[in-house]
């Protein structure tokens, strides 16, 4: 199924419950099977769903639901409550401290934004007086156009071997020293092995996953994927000023057990926020 329909199954099941003259258990029930539908077919783990909708179920019989409105009101409110709880893995990530070095890793697919973020993340920090660098395991193909995003903006960078990067780096003070990982691989083998061998050289301190917003079904597996090789810690998903509303990211959550912290929406070095998981359950459900 295409992410744009199964992003949209979501809240075409909230409209056709709204629209409902009367809501009764028919109606409840047909709403919560089409949403659990969808969150499944996007490989948002079973036990989450079936918690969201025995939740869900609870809410509403804890109301006398007599009144049609208030009806639709507390049912959306539980649905976009249990959507929330699912995006919060109940632990926050690694929070590197001003003033003092964090090695912060970035992995990700080829093609899923990994180097835009690395220089988003440099950015974002360097503008609130962190002093960040940028190190590439790509050995000498860091994007050129990053690199020189990076450039513009001063931020030092160090484009050969990870771990002589992060050791210079150290030596000159820098408190967010930011490690890109992945280079061309035709094997993914591969560029989980490179993945593995650089955390293990330049020992982070946090690993971000970078996810495309654009992936649907995919993302729990490429997620675990991730995880299973590096000890990821926190997610980045990017494309959000796309079409996609990023229900991968529910997957992501689940499959790594790290909160998102930030999303990128847009090419440019700035387009780039702190996560806030009200908005984007909103527009998960829009
Ligand atoms: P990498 O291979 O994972 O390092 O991916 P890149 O950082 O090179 O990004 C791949 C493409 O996606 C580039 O054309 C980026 O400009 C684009 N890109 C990255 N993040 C965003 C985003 O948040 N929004 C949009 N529209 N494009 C993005």
């Amino acid at each position: 199924m295409v992410l744009a329909q199964l992003d949209g199954s979501i809240s075409r099941a909230i409209q056709q419950m709204s629209n409902a003259t009367i809501i009764d258990d028919n109606v409840l029930n047909e709403c919560l099977n089409e949403i659990t539908r969808a969150l499944l077919q996007s490989d948002v783990q079973l036990k989450l769903v079936s918690d969201m909708q025995t939740n869900i179920k609870r809410i509403v019989s804890l109301h006398d639901l007599t009144g049609g409105h208030n009806k639709r009101r507390i049912i959306q409110q539980a649905i976009f409550t249990e959507l929330c709880q699912i995006l919060d893995p109940r632990k926050s990530s690694f929070t590197p401290k001003k003033g003092k070095a964090s090695v912060i890793m970035f992995v990700g697919l080829q093609g899923s934004g990994k180097t835009t973020a690395c220089t988003k993340y440099a950015y974002y920090h360097l503008k609130k007086g962190w002093k960040p660098a940028l190190v590439s395991s790509r050995a000498g193909a860091f994007d050129q156009l990053k690199q020189n995003d990076a450039t513009r903006v001063k931020i030092p960078f160090y484009g050969r071997i990870a771990v002589e990067g992060v050791k210079r780096f150290k030596k000159e003070n820098y408190d967010l020293i930011i490690v890109d990982t992945g280079g061309h691989h035709k094997q993914e083998a591969s560029l989980f092995e490179e993945m593995h061998q650089v955390a293990e050289a330049t020992r982070p301190d946090l690993v971000i996953f970078v996810m495309d917003s654009s992936i649907g079904q995919a993302a729990f597996d490429q997620a675990q994927a991730f995880k299973q090789s590096v000890s990821v810690g926190a997610v980045i998903i990017t494309k959000m000023d796309g079409h996609a509303k990023g229900v991968g990211a529910l997957s992501a959550v689940a499959a790594t057990k790290s909160p998102v912290i930030f999303i990128g929406t847009g090419e440019h070095i700035d387009e780039f926020e702190v996560f806030d998981v009200k908005p984007f359950v909103s527009r998960l459900l829009d």
